[in-house]
């Protein structure tokens, strides 16, 4: 917002030099010296202002200009002082506004303030001005001066316009935006703008929501989590915070939000506020469930041919074994081995599909991971030739858990380590007791992980792959559901691998006597 008074430049001149105020208000008859004196006071004064300023007589005739006039208007002394203001540079300033102004108005109200003008002149175009102007009467005097300045503000008003214009489109963009729900709001969360995706997603009319903190939204336990404001948290610190989770609608039902929020800063850094963008995504989810459905399903039928062949393998292998055939055993132990992978492959299928389902049951006892940890090492070097497991660390580490599902977690580490480090080096597994909680990590000395991809190894059915070697090594299960039994378990599971050099996985489980 403009401040009148504080951006027009008579008064500036008048707060500059108070002096000359006083002097021409208390006087009460000027000798000609003194009006010379006054127009040189006067004349001083003008030439320090920037913006074009003249001075008028009370025939509206040029008595002073200042250079910033004689600049913009490409006009010279000669053809200006004492000439009517109407008649200079080609009566470039007979503009019926302006001459309407100083010989009617001006003699009633004695000033006039921001009067703007578009105007053609003949040197310099068609400009925008912002004129103010001040008459001052000497009393008891004939003798009258008009400060008249001109403000070209063509470039800023192009700028707005400009600006203006940009906004529109702005708005017409998200405006036409269907699928994705955009709103922005203040530092504090409250709604600032809408948009009609949002009207028509949600439920919820643009003006029932300005000024409304975006929680509403929001299930009723994400909102007593404060979920809306971790968000907005997370993207000031981050940069950008990615979710998705379900949301509220006007009538209650619930759709599937995948969204990002992000912070809105001002130039020089400070928060202003944040932008939220979203998109429902309730049938994908929908199709997401239903796979799942399918891919649990598929397993569970699966399961039991998959048992029964390895159960007669068994059999054939015992039997081929009493006979003392070689050959046949040998075929018989791939089939078995064959079977067991297609058998964990079917148990991460099911474990998924429990997850998803919020379905994964644990059964917790108390238990000595640091046992756990050596029996699963020893079990494991016995099965590979390939790599040297190393075991370093103590026993008597007691956590409350599920021991099988905490084995399976050792397991998958492993079997990684292994996996990724095919040139066959030594595995390191230690156990560690920290004040509250127990750690166990796994290091190999394999290809390692891009630091890009190290958060995303735990999603499911992530891998990293590089060309050729697609689908090679497994689905990209073990992470996601080694992930998930550690949390629940109120763990933490992290990585820190260099490419080309190897990985560390580590995992954290509070101590038992902390269960509670
Ligand atoms: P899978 O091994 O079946 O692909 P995981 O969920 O166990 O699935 O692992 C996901 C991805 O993480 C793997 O595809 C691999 O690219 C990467 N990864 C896991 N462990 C290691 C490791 N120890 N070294 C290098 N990469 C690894």
């Amino acid at each position: 917002m403009r401040n009148k008074e504080k951006q027009s430049p008579i008064h500036k001149i008048l707060a500059k030099d108070s002096d000359s105020l006083k002097l021409l208000s208390n006087i009460k008859k000027l000798t000609v010296e003194d009006v010379i004196v006054l127009y040189a006071y006067a004349e001083a004064i003008v030439e320090t202002v920037r913006e074009p300023l003249i001075i008028l007589d009370s025939d509206l005739h040029v008595k002073t200009a200042n250079k910033a006039f004689f600049d913009d208007f490409k006009v010279n002394k000669k053809e200006t002082y004492n000439k009517s203001i109407f008649k200079i540079g080609n009566g470039q300033w007979n503009i019926p506004k302006l001459k309407k102004l100083l010989k009617n108005i001006l003699p009633k109200d004695s000033v006039f303030n921001d009067f703007e003008v578009t105007h053609t002149f003949n040197k310099i175009g068609t400009r925008t001005m912002v004129l103010n102007a001040r008459r001052i009467v000497l009393e008891g005097h004939k003798t009258e001066l008009i400060l008249l300045a001109i403000e070209d503000i063509t470039e800023r008003k192009e700028f707005e316009n400009k600006l203006r214009e940009s906004e529109q489109h702005y708005r017409l963009i998200v405006e036409q935006v269907k699928e994705h729900i955009i709103y922005t709001m203040d530092r504090q969360g409250c709604i600032t703008d809408w948009n009609k995706a949002a009207e028509h997603i949600t439920g919820y009319k643009r003006r029932e929501v300005i000024g409304k903190f975006h929680g509403f939204l929001y299930t009723p336990e994400d909102r007593e989590n404060n979920i809306p404001i971790k968000e907005m948290q997370i993207a000031e610190k981050k940069g950008k915070s990615m979710n998705e989770r379900w949301h509220m609608g006007k009538d209650k039902t619930y759709f599937w939000g995948s969204g990002t929020v992000t912070p809105l800063r001002r130039d020089d850094g400070n928060l202003q506020g944040f932008t939220k963008i979203m998109r429902d995504i309730t049938t994908r989810k929908e199709q997401d469930r239903r796979k799942d459905e399918f891919l649990s399903m598929a397993s569970h039928e699966l399961k039991t041919p998959v048992t029964t062949i390895k159960a007669y393998a068994q059999i054939l292998a015992r039997q081929l074994k009493k006979d003392g055939d070689v050959k046949k055993k040998y075929y018989i132990n791939k089939i078995e081995n064959q079977t067991n992978k297609l058998n964990a492959l079917i148990e991460d299928f099911l474990n998924v599909s429990k997850i998803e389902a919020g379905k994964l049951i644990f059964n917790r006892t108390e238990f000595d991971l640091g046992e756990l940890v050596n029996k699963i090492v020893l079990d494991f070097q016995h099965m590979t030739d390939t790599h040297t497991i190393k075991k370093i660390g103590k026993s008597k580490l007691f956590v409350f858990g599920d021991e099988d599902r905490i084995g399976q977690v050792l397991i998958n580490l492993l079997s990684n380590a292994v996996k990724y480090s095919p040139k066959g080096e030594k595995i390191i597994v230690r156990s560690r007791k920290n004040k509250d909680s127990v750690t166990v990590s796994v290091e190999d000395s394999g290809q390692g992980i891009p630091k890009s991809k190290q958060e995303s190894i735990f999603e499911k059915y992530y891998q990293v792959t590089e060309k050729g070697e697609e689908g090679k090594k497994g689905f990209g299960l073990g992470l996601f559901i080694t992930r998930e039994i550690i949390k629940r378990h109120k763990g933490a599971i992290r990585v820190e691998s260099e490419e080309g050099k190897g990985s560390t996985f580590s995992f954290t489980l509070p101590l038992a006597h902390n269960k509670g």
